[in-house]
């Protein structure tokens, strides 16, 4: 998979900044404001994180998250999911200061399930500037990095994950044509000649089985992973 720097969308104002300059953006973006003011008044309910999550292997992948302190990891693990992992169940694990949270799954055998239970609260763990990481699948492995960039009061009282701002849909070239790639083939993405076009998908030797759509998440290509329906 071939990298490339990617731009990232603000959630409230729709702008489009670089990778570096958007969490500065973040602090300062006029339409946040009025939009978080709306939604508060009430007293601190408790701390909050802004969390960086990024590919650890395709940081063009990336997302700026806000989770309060008592959300738990099974919740940040949710959203994760949703948003760029989920295929088929798979288990997933966080590994905050060497110590292994792991998520509970129906499919999985209980011997495999040796770390600590997810049902931990962020607030209990997490300090800012603390770097750790999240992996989906022990098998066809995603490897996120994620990063507390800082805390504050919360003014919400929401225990949901707050999306604040996501990269762009980095475009790749068909290996073949050079057009931009619209499918990967589950096959062929580790030679570097799985990404295709409509027109060249239908000449690649390996069948329209092994094709999956090209989606932004780091998780494009592998396993059964078809993308998030309601990404924007
Ligand atoms: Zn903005
Ligand atoms: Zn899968
Ligand atoms: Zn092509
Ligand atoms: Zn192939």
């Amino acid at each position: 998979m071939p990298r490339s720097t990617s731009n990232g969308q603000c959630f409230f104002c729709k702008d489009s900044f670089s990778k570096q300059t958007i969490a500065r953006h973040l602090n300062s973006c006029g339409q946040r404001v009025l939009t978080e003011k709306k939604s508060s008044g009430k007293k601190a309910q408790g701390k909050i994180f802004h969390l960086l999550v990024e590919g650890r292997y395709a940081p063009q992948y990336w997302m700026h998250l806000e989770v309060p302190a008592s959300a738990t990891l099974d919740d940040l693990d949710g959203f994760l999911r949703d948003i760029w992992l989920e295929c088929c169940g798979h288990l997933s694990e966080f590994i905050i200061q060497g110590e292994r949270y792991t998520s509970s799954s129906p499919f999985a055998d209980a011997d495999e399930i040796d770390g600590l239970s997810m049902g931990t609260e962020l607030g209990e763990i997490l300090q800012p500037k603390m770097k750790f990481s999240h992996d989906y699948d022990f098998g066809t492995t995603t490897h996120l990095t994620l990063k507390v960039v800082s805390e504050k009061e919360d003014q919400s009282a929401s225990n949901d994950v707050q999306l604040l701002a996501r990269n762009e849909p980095p475009t790749y070239p068909c290996y073949s044509c050079r057009k931009p790639a619209t499918q990967i083939c589950s096959q062929c993405a580790y030679e570097g000649t799985g990404l295709v076009c409509d027109d060249c998908a239908s000449e690649h030797e390996c069948g329209e089985d092994m094709f999956l759509p090209v989606v932004n998440s780091p998780r494009v290509g592998m396993c059964g992973y078809t993308g998030d329906e309601a990404a924007w």
